[in-house]
């Protein structure tokens, strides 16, 4: 392993170079606590595949480089996700409690309309995000890390960026 070294006690890979994976800012010196730490995990019994000192895991952290300023552009999206969810998720409910008393829905349409809104208030969530990636022009979590070799690597043996439902 030459891009990465393996951190027993935080069971992640660190990476070993300082170049930001997120922007084009060609950024090259990374610091430890700004990289993105992502999770691969393996949802399938193949860990033979991978085998890292014999011992199994279910979930590792690969580091990806990303410079303070990407760090900083993560976190806000983080927060107006959450913002997003805190105003839209009553609205979910809201809008049509307040639609099936003005007129007779019946459950048929109070169900139609809970779906849609949940589905606007979902969209809306994404597109914020994507806003906010386009404005700074970097490339979110997933999409900076599915770009390292490692992280391939991991995907390519069997592995998961989605976290196995028990
Ligand atoms: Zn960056």
């Amino acid at each position: 392993m030459d891009t990465h070294t393996f951190n027993e006690s935080q069971k992640r890979f660190e990476p070993l170079y300082k170049k930001c994976s997120f922007c084009k800012t060609g950024s090259n010196k990374s610091k430890m606590e700004d990289n993105c730490f992502y999770s691969v995990y393996n949802v399938q019994d193949r860990t033979n595949l991978v085998v890292f000192r014999n011992v199994k895991f279910k979930e590792i952290k690969i580091g990806i480089p990303r410079c303070e300023n990407c760090r900083k552009v993560h976190s806000k999206a983080k927060i107006a996700n959450y913002l997003t969810l805190f105003i839209g998720i009553p609205l979910v409910f809201i809008i049509p409690i307040y639609f099936s008393a003005l007129y007779d829905l019946g459950t048929i349409g109070l169900v139609l309309l809970l779906g849609s809104t949940f589905g606007l208030v979902y969209l809306a969530m994404i597109g914020i995000e994507k806003a906010i990636f386009n404005s700074y022009d970097v490339k979110s979590e997933k999409d900076g890390a599915v770009l390292e070799p490692l992280v391939q690597n991991f995907l390519r043996s069997g592995w998961s960026t989605d976290r196995p439902r028990a």
